[in-house]
């Protein structure tokens, strides 16, 4: 089973980003390496200038190509693909993002799910694959990844994240 391990540095400005945005969509790229078909995800970079709206992130294409060369060519992490965040009744993927994912052929697309919540929850793994908890008691927090395989088709990937045992003690 393809794992996707988010790294402490990934995680934090991750979930930053989103929480800073809520509840407009956060957009950004993940990059690491890849350990055999497992990917290892140790930081991220979210675009403060796309244009956001409910419905879907615009993303400026050749910027994102300056970036990835530029951090290609400075380091020996590649770009693994992308995440964004949804919010509210928003949980799973939208159509969009699916025809999305198909078309580019994205290997990796990590979906954030933000909620307002008044309760903390620790951070958990969760059977359905994704890692849930709270930032505080003000937002409940789902991760899920999602995969672009050989037969073409958009599977759920397993997110873990070894981080969160540590945050169980804040
Ligand atoms: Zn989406």
């Amino acid at each position: 089973m393809v794992k996707v391990v988010i790294r402490k540095p990934a995680f934090i400005s991750m979930v930053v980003a989103c929480v800073e945005v809520y509840k407009k969509e956060a957009f950004g790229i993940l990059f690491g390496t890849k350990d055999r078909r497992d990917f290892v995800v140790k930081n991220c970079l979210y675009y403060q200038s796309v244009r956001r709206d409910y419905l879907g992130v615009d993303l400026d294409k050749r910027r994102d190509k300056v970036i990835t060369y530029a951090l290609e060519n400075i380091s020996t992490q590649k770009v693994l693909g992308d995440f964004h965040s949804h919010a509210g009744s928003h949980k799973g993927l939208s159509p969009a993002d699916i025809r999305e994912i198909k078309r580019e052929k994205n290997p990796l697309s990590v979906l954030v799910y933000l909620n307002k919540t008044s309760k903390k929850q620790r951070w958990k793994q969760n059977r359905d694959k994704t890692i849930s908890g709270s930032v505080g008691s003000k937002f409940y927090v789902n991760i899920a990844a999602y995969g672009y395989d050989k037969k073409k088709k958009v599977k759920k990937l397993k997110v873990v994240c070894p981080y969160i045992k540590e945050l169980r003690g804040l």
